[in-house]
């Protein structure tokens, strides 16, 4: 018994180093680095508090929350191309919420701020915090929901022809 319970210490520590560990070269994996000042420096107060110290908006304060024309939103600190119109949905939670991303466009994390693990999304160019992936988003499609921080992301309308 005493050596089973050293075995599952042993597995507890090992399984929480190599998760501490991924972490780390997450965060050297993105290809656009900078230091926290240059990010303060360059982004507005609001994007910097949520897409640099992962906080979130008030819900139903973004404007991009009502936009439904074509276009593309693009991560509002390095301008990489993360959601399409065409994918967004009204979720009725206040915030924009999509049920899929642009194809590899996204880095994941979790996170257990409010005691619980929800599963963190990230701009995979420069790893700035998005928000949230849940799984009661539409079911006649993905059943994902991407739950996002407007003020995370600029809105860019596809021109017409
Ligand atoms: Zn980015």
């Amino acid at each position: 018994m005493k050596k089973i319970s050293i075995l599952i210490l042993a597995l507890v520590f090992i399984s929480c180093k190599s998760e501490a560990q991924q972490d780390k070269e997450n965060a050297e994996e993105y290809k656009i680095q900078k230091t926290e000042s240059k990010w303060k420096a360059e982004l507005t107060n609001q994007e910097f508090r949520i897409l640099r110290k992962a906080e979130t908006e008030r819900p139903f304060s973004s404007p991009l929350n009502d936009i439904k024309q074509p276009g593309v939103f693009v991560c509002a600190a390095c301008g990489n191309e993360l959601y399409e119109t065409e994918h967004k949905f009204d979720s009725g939670t206040g915030w924009p919420s999509f049920d899929r991303a642009v194809e590899n466009s996204l880095a994941f994390s979790s996170d257990r701020k409010l005691g619980y693990q929800r599963s963190e999304l990230l701009c995979g160019d420069c790893g700035g915090h998005l928000g949230h992936i849940f799984d009661d988003g539409p079911k006649e499609t993905t059943g994902k929901r991407h739950c996002i921080n407007g003020a995370a992301l600029e809105f860019i309308p596809k021109e017409k022809s």
